[in-house]
């Protein structure tokens, strides 16, 4: 079994390389070996046998408590933790008590503070936009703090009057509409919870060389958690990443300082220099603003609830959940799930009708993210043929004019035939 390690800063990854999976519950066990075939078959033509993914099965779900009597064994937890880099199937929420959700657990345990949803569309999928071309993004969501952190309390519970009480009487808090039947919940967010995230964003648009990261926050009325956010992402570019980045603040201030002419010509030259500009804007303002010109925007990186509204109308806005990819990643211990984003999908489990490109994109990232990227990319340019051919699962198949509608395993060889050697 070959482990992925890190030294100075970077993962090491062996030619043989033992990734542990999580089949997943309902069309999990459709999407999982469909995928895994996919990319067996990709990593073959693009190093001829000297590369090679050994999957090494854990279990988690609906199978683990069938099996074990425990819907995340230890073993698993451990398997991710000394393998580093792993993948996952959807998973079943389970019912009645127990871990409220298991992809919950995973996140915090091993601390996997982004969730990264890169969001393109591919030529031939329907989508209800114009000019779905020009969406090309990379969304980092915070994963550990923000109102997801489950700080919650009920109204009419001792918990809920305790801390009414508290804020009242402590705290001075005079604002609350209706206090005797209100729930509370807070949200934290934090300045190192803030500066990892948007370091992690501007490493990523320097990697792949990407023009712009902008910070997505409701700051104008949550002043000391959004707008500390959107401070602290700021202050990350500037003071780690000077020579690489742009900022809006700078540019305000040339502005300010020099006139409008002077900042702007400072502008340009960060672009020309290559320099990644970075800006920041309200939530609102940016959903409206993907529908309208979605080409402003490159690398988003954005609070926890935030990112979960703006996944979800990107991924709809080419083509829908069944595309859309995922991964949870630590970078600093190299810690990474990548997962498929849609959920169990029962009512057609069992059917060969599920639309594997969710994990099979999620596998994708996993290739880029351990450097395998002439896999990826044979991946990729396969996925890109079939859908310009009209060939997909009957999800996207049915809204394609003249559209070939494949089962799952017939979707995947249709992939696997078009594999071709990629640089
Ligand atoms: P779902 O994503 O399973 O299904 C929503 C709809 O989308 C269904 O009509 C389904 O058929 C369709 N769909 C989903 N994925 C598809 C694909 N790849 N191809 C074609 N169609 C697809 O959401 P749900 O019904 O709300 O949840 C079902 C179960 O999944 C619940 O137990 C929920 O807790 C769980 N869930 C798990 C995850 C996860 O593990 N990441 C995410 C969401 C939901």
């Amino acid at each position: 079994m070959s482990k992925i390690t890190k030294e100075n800063g970077k993962l090491v990854v062996p030619a043989r390389v033992t990734i542990p999976f999580i089949e997943g519950d309902g069309v999990g066990a459709e999407i999982t070996p469909v995928c895994q075939l996919v990319v067996n078959a990709a990593v073959e033509k693009a190093y001829n046998g000297s590369r090679k993914i050994e999957w090494l099965e854990v279990l988690a779900g609906g199978k683990a408590f069938e099996r074990t009597g425990c819907w995340l064994p230890e073993e698993t937890m451990q398997a991710f933790r000394e393998y580093r880099v792993g993948i996952k199937g959807p998973l079943t929420t389970p019912i009645g008590g127990g871990i409220r959700s298991l992809n919950v657990a995973l996140r915090q345990e091993l601390d996997l503070y982004v969730c990264l949803r890169p969001v393109r569309w591919f030529s031939g999928v329907v989508s209800p936009v114009r000019e779905p071309q020009k969406v090309d993004m990379y969304i980092f969501r915070e994963n550990t703090e923000d109102i997801y952190a489950g700080i919650e309390w009920k109204a009419g519970t001792p918990e809920a009057r305790k801390f009414l009480q508290f804020l009242t009487n402590e705290m001075g808090v005079k604002k609350i509409r209706f206090p005797e039947t209100s729930s509370f919940g807070v949200k934290p967010v934090s300045e190192e919870g803030s500066q990892r995230l948007v370091r992690a964003a501007i490493e990523f648009a320097l990697t792949n060389r990407l023009p712009s990261v902008t910070l997505v926050h409701k700051g104008n009325i949550m002043k000391f958690t959004e707008g500390g956010f959107k401070q602290w992402g700021y202050e990350t570019a500037e003071k780690e990443f000077p020579a690489q980045t742009f900022t809006m603040p700078q540019f305000e201030q040339i502005k300010k300082e020099a006139g409008e002419e002077a900042a702007n010509q400072a502008m340009a030259a960060a672009i020309s220099a290559g320099k990644i500009i970075i800006k920041d804007v309200i939530a609102d303002a940016f959903l409206q603003n993907t529908l309208l010109m979605p080409d402003e925007y490159s690398v988003i990186a954005t609070l926890n609830l935030n990112g979960d509204y703006i996944s979800d109308q990107l991924a709809a806005m080419v083509g829908g959940i069944g595309i859309a990819p995922g991964a949870n990643i630590n970078y600093d211990t190299g810690h990474a799930i990548f997962e498929a984003t849609h959920g169990t999908a029962p009512n057609i489990a069992g059917k060969n009708q599920v639309n594997p490109s969710s994990l099979l994109l999620s596998s994708v990232m996993m290739l880029e993210y351990i450097g395998w990227t002439e896999a990826a990319r044979a991946i990729v340019r396969a996925m890109e043929d079939t859908f310009e051919a009209g060939i997909a699962t009957p999800d996207l198949a049915r809204l394609m004019p003249g559209g070939q509608c494949l089962p799952t395993t017939g979707f995947a060889q249709a992939l696997i035939d078009r594999l071709v050697k990629c640089r």
